[in-house]
């Protein structure tokens, strides 16, 4: 199979290695020298500014998600939250369950955010000239629909009436630049499966100095979720439970060998080549992209010539031996989304494309 999914997604050779051998016992000095080598690589490629720190929560992405919320926000805020499809609806969600006042903006598949939505998210609650918000929770990339948000603007916004900056960042960390620093970001939460390309089941949330400070204040009722017994294990290299080790060794090869091949500028510009390589030998298939912004991430495609998305997708995985990603819900039978994520090459996009143009009957007029 060619895996060309939003995760798990394919991983290189360094992690495969890894995974093919016993898991070690992690209360040693070695492995601490392994995390706290981690949570220094994360830092660095957040562009997290001065005195963040990282922590790693054997979950998956949604862990983290909530993990943040509970532990930076509490009924005293006030959240805006973007919900352009199902990870921005799950933000809401997370705000619901846990009590923290929130509105939302609610955007149409496949749409950009405007500056008109925040101002008139703002306008609708502004009072006495002082913002109503207290917090700013967004995933950068709705991995759902495609849609990819302008953090510049969503920066300037957040900068401007001094909001806390939540980023989900799980499906564009290491496919599209993102700098914690220069955007005022307080949070931001990448996942294993997604461009890290190793096996689920560990979440990373990177901290600024103004979050670790609402950490420190609040009190989650949550034993494991607690982000203060993690960061204090996490000084000296270690996890408050049994994490998973083989994971976190996984993720170690990998964003060490990131680190030597050039670092984030080089990821994000495969993922872009991939993007571009992929996107260019479809522009003749009955296929349209259905985002007003993209992401190096994913190409979300809505078949024009009647065909159901969701029949594509089984047609490439019984016929094709090709995984691509489908949608769930509304979207079922209207979009599938082809992944630029993990290792994959130019080649392995001229079998998709080359099975794409079989499954949809494609006929090239010379
Ligand atoms: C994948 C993803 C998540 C996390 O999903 P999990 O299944 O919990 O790993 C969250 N947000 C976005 C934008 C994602 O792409």
């Amino acid at each position: 199979m060619i895996n060309f999914t939003v995760g798990p997604v394919q991983s290189p050779g360094e992690v495969l290695a890894i995974g093919a051998e016993q898991v070690p016992y992690f209360r040693t000095a070695e492995f601490s020298s392994v995390m706290l080598e981690n949570e220094r690589l994360m830092l660095k490629f957040a562009g997290a500014p001065e005195g963040s720190r990282a922590v790693f929560i054997t979950g998956s992405g949604t862990a983290s998600m909530e993990a943040a919320a509970m532990n930076l926000l509490t009924p005293e805020d006030r959240a805006l939250v973007v919900n352009g499809g199902s990870f921005g609806a799950r933000f809401c969600k997370i705000c619901e369950i846990h009590g923290i006042p929130h509105d939302e903006i609610k955007l149409e598949t496949g749409k950009a955010l405007t500056i008109d939505d925040l101002s008139n998210a703002e306008t609708r609650r502004r009072g006495e000239g002082k913002s109503a918000y207290s917090a700013f929770l967004v995933n950068k990339h709705e991995t759902s629909t495609g849609v990819h948000y302008d953090m510049r603007l969503i920066s300037d916004f957040c900068k401007e009436n001094d909001l806390l900056l939540i980023v989900d960042n799980i499906s564009s960390f290491l496919c599209d630049d993102f700098d914690m620093a220069a955007l005022g970001a307080d949070v931001m939460i990448t996942g294993s499966q997604k461009a890290l390309a190793c096996p689920p089941g560990v979440s990373v949330i990177v901290l600024s100095p103004r979050a670790l400070e609402r950490v420190t204040r609040n009190d989650p009722k949550c034993l494991y979720f607690d982000l203060k017994d993690a960061l204090a294990n996490q000084v000296r290299g270690q996890t408050p439970f049994t994490p998973a080790v083989g994971t976190l060794l996984q993720i170690h090869a990998r964003l060490k060998a990131i680190d030597a091949a050039g670092g984030v500028a080089a990821e994000v510009a495969k993922a872009k080549r991939m993007a571009v390589y992929f996107r260019s030998k479809i522009a003749d298939l009955p296929l349209e992209i259905v985002s007003e912004r993209l992401s190096n991430a994913v190409t979300p495609l809505h078949p024009t010539n009647g065909m159901s998305a969701f029949d594509i997708f089984l047609k490439l995985k019984n016929e094709h031996g090709i995984w691509i990603c489908p949608n769930g819900g509304d979207l079922k039978d209207k979009v599938f989304r082809v992944g630029h994520m993990g290792c994959l090459t130019e080649a392995d996009y001229d079998s998709l494309v080359n099975a794409l143009k079989a499954v949809l009957g494609y006929v090239r007029n010379e």
